[in-house]
């Protein structure tokens, strides 16, 4: 039984829980989050595993208030601005990563944006305040379900595989954060939610809507700009390198340049990805060749991110 009433220990618990790298589940005003610490590669993993979710795409770093907000991203005037509205709030703002920003890679896909928010529910905040670290939270439901709004809900989809689910009573709002993309020169609606495009406009003027953004990743390439991705050309499935190339590997293979487990194991491979990807996108190699990563697990996820990579890009 993971189920636990939301009480001062039971958070301390929770918190705990988080801090070893371990899922939690925990309410917010939105929907129930898939908790993990967002500084921690393979407790990020084990999100994707847990939703089966078949892509990384990036997830919100959730923060308990504007100041441990402003040690994982860059906030600019107007992010300032749309913050002293609505956090703790259903908006989600997408800013420049800061230097020195704690949160993975696989947290934020590898890109050089993270989204963050502050949720508006004591639990939740509660449970942020003790933890200490952003924690990365995606909607507590296996990939392709219905979002959970009550803790019964989560454990019907992912009971066997979490920590602990904390239980805080039935969600207020039942849709996601309005996600808002602020590194743009106009503010970019990514996703409508909790929080109106025209409670935003009062703030901020004309903003612009994204068209065909999907929480499972982008679906043609012309939105593929939006998604991490190397410079040099990636080829899959390479038994070897060719002359030039980096060769980034999978299981035992001594003569790769990095290797994304050598034990063969696909959390750890997952972790690795996005930091692996940049180390070997430099232009000493002329391009990079991955070794063939099993398809089953969290290989769906690896494998769509990496042919996504290998789609040929024109250098404009
Ligand atoms: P979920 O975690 O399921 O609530 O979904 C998070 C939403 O935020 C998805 O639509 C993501 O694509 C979006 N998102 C998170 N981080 C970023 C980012 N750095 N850039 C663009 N979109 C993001
Ligand atoms: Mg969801």
């Amino acid at each position: 039984m993971t189920i636990i009433a939301a009480s001062d220990s039971a958070i301390a618990a929770a918190a705990a829980l988080l801090r070893e790298g371990r899922l939690v589940a925990f309410p917010t005003e939105t929907v129930y989050g898939l908790g993990a610490d967002a500084t921690d590669d393979r407790a990020v993993a084990a999100i994707f595993a847990a939703k089966n979710r078949p892509t990384f795409n990036p997830l919100i770093a959730h923060v308990a208030d504007i100041a441990a907000a402003a040690e994982l991203v860059t906030l600019d005037e107007r992010a300032r601005r749309l913050a002293a509205a609505f956090w703790p709030g259903p908006l989600t703002l997408v800013l420049p990563r800061a230097a020195g920003s704690t949160v993975s890679l696989l947290a934020s896909a590898g890109l050089d944006s993270i989204a963050v928010r502050v949720p508006a529910h004591p639990v939740a905040l509660a449970l942020l305040r003790a933890t200490g670290r952003p924690v990365a939270a995606p909607s507590a439901n296996p990939s392709g379900g219905v979002s959970p709004t009550t803790a019964a809900h989560v454990e019907e989809g992912l009971g066997e595989r979490l920590a602990m689910i904390l239980d805080g009573g039935a969600c207020r709002v039942g849709v996601e954060s309005t996600v808002l993309d602020l590194t743009t020169a106009t503010p970019t609606l990514l996703r409508p939610g909790g929080v109106t495009r025209e409670q935003l406009e009062i703030l901020l003027g004309p903003i612009a809507v994204a068209q065909g953004h999907d929480e499972d990743g982008p679906r043609s390439p012309g939105m593929l700009a939006s998604h991490y991705a190397p410079a040099l050309p990636v080829r899959l499935d390479a038994q070897a390198a060719l002359p030039g190339e980096a060769l980034l590997g999978f299981g035992p293979l001594p003569q790769a340049t990095l290797n994304l487990s050598p034990t063969a194991d696909l959390a750890e491979a997952a972790a690795n990805l996005f930091a692996l990807l940049r180390a070997l996108d430099r232009a000493e190699f002329s391009g990079i060749a991955v070794a063939p990563i099993p398809h089953h697990g969290l290989g769906l996820a690896i494998n769509d991110r990496l042919r996504r990579a290998a789609v040929p890009r024109s250098s404009a």
